[in-house]
């Protein structure tokens, strides 16, 4: 049969290639600490369960349109809006089944064959996935350790251009847990209007942050309300990650085209999903908060173990869940750390190198995990250095 070249360039993302080997030597009777994984090991909050469960209960599992319930519409624009410090109006808010939606199908509403999109590397890999499928031109950005991973800003100014069509954000990212400053924000912001390009800003893990940092949306800088798409969800800070719920805020021409898109692919979101996610905004917050004291407490003692394992330095990351150690003293590629680290010590974790190039010489572990799993870990991993 012949296929479209569309698909060619896609791989899996390095996370369930990992768990497939992981489940395999669990299958043979070996124990695994499973750090791959970026998702909270908690369950979904219960009165944001009982939401959804009560939804069904009364009948809503309907068809909504396609760009989300009116109300929960609303109810994200402004629960979005206080927390960016910013006004939204709820026809700007795209509604979508899982955050992944709103990467997408933006990225095909402004690309066109042969456009640039600049995109952090190390990078969640749907990124390049996503601009390849809408034909674009992938161009990678490194981030500097030295920067708190934010992007190296030389290598910024020397590859946007006139045929940049895109810039791609996420901050706190993933895999390093980086927050990108303010400066740099605005120098991009500077550049984008100057070379009249999108910015979309993966906000996923806007609400997981640590010692009292402050996350500013580049959407909130002068002149980029009509350029910035956000995306966000709710799968990372409600451990909603199977429910697949998310969201965009973006321009209302553009959020209406992202709109179409959904009525001719997925249709719309699950509509008790959506009653969940209304709970989830307007219930308690603080057992977000309580949540989020709880990562802390394991990044510091994930970055602390690190920190003492010879051939590792890892930087002290204030946001999302992630830590990501150099490991280049160690001697061997990411992959062959990884490898190493899962067989010998029963560890699954991924090579930095799944994130792209930039992220040879480190490694990703997720630290969604209990204090006594990360402790378990630390000394599987420190037998084995
Ligand atoms: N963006 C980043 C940076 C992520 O890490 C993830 C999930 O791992 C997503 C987007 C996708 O989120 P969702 O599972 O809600 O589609």
């Amino acid at each position: 049969m012949k296929y479209a070249n569309r698909t060619d360039s896609l791989a899996s993302e390095g996370a369930y290639q990992v768990l497939a080997k992981a489940q395999a030597l669990e299958a043979e009777g070996r124990e695994i600490i499973h750090l791959e994984i970026g998702q909270p090991d908690f369950p979904t909050f219960e009165n944001v369960s009982q939401a959804g469960i009560q939804a069904i209960r009364d009948g809503r599992t309907r068809y909504t349109p396609p760009p989300g319930m009116p109300a929960f519409r609303a109810v994200i624009a402004q629960a979005a809006g206080v927390q960016r410090g910013l006004k939204f109006d709820p026809l700007q808010v795209v509604v979508s089944p899982g955050a992944k939606p709103n990467l997408f199908f933006p990225t095909l509403a402004v690309v066109e064959e042969g456009d640039e999109v600049i995109y952090p590397n190390p990078g969640f890999p749907s990124y390049e996935a996503m601009i390849r499928v809408a034909g674009g031109i992938p161009v990678p950005v490194p981030l500097l350790e030295e920067n708190g991973f934010s992007f190296d800003l030389e290598a910024f100014d020397d590859l946007i251009n006139d045929r940049t069509r895109l810039i791609i954000l996420n901050s706190p990212g993933n895999p390093t847990g980086g927050i990108m400053p303010q400066e740099d924000l605005e120098h991009i912001a500077e550049a984008a209007i100057k070379h009249d390009c999108w910015v979309l800003s993966d906000e996923i893990y806007t609400r997981i942050v640590y010692d009292g940092c402050q996350v500013e949306s580049i959407a909130g800088l002068p002149g980029m309300g009509e350029r910035t798409i956000i995306m966000d969800g709710f799968s990372k800070t409600y451990a909603m990650t199977g429910w697949r719920l998310g969201f965009g805020i973006m321009p209302v021409e553009l959020a209406q085209k992202v709109g179409l898109l959904l009525m001719h692919s997925v249709g719309s979101t699950a509509q008790f999903t959506q009653y969940a996610g209304i709970e989830a905004l307007r219930g308690d917050q603080e057992q977000v908060e309580e949540v989020i004291r709880i990562y802390q407490k394991r990044r510091d003692t994930i970055v602390g173990g690190l920190n003492e394992l010879p051939g590792f330095s890892c930087q002290n990351p204030q946001g999302a869940f992630y830590a990501f150690p150099n490991i280049k003293e160690l001697g061997m590629s990411s992959q062959q750390a990884a490898d190493h680290f899962l067989e010998e010590a029963g560890v699954a974790l991924l090579p930095g190198s799944a994130f792209g190039k930039f992220g040879e010489g480190y490694l990703r572990l997720s630290y969604a995990n209990s204090l006594e799993n990360i402790g378990r870990a630390l000394e599987k991993i420190a037998r084995v250095v």
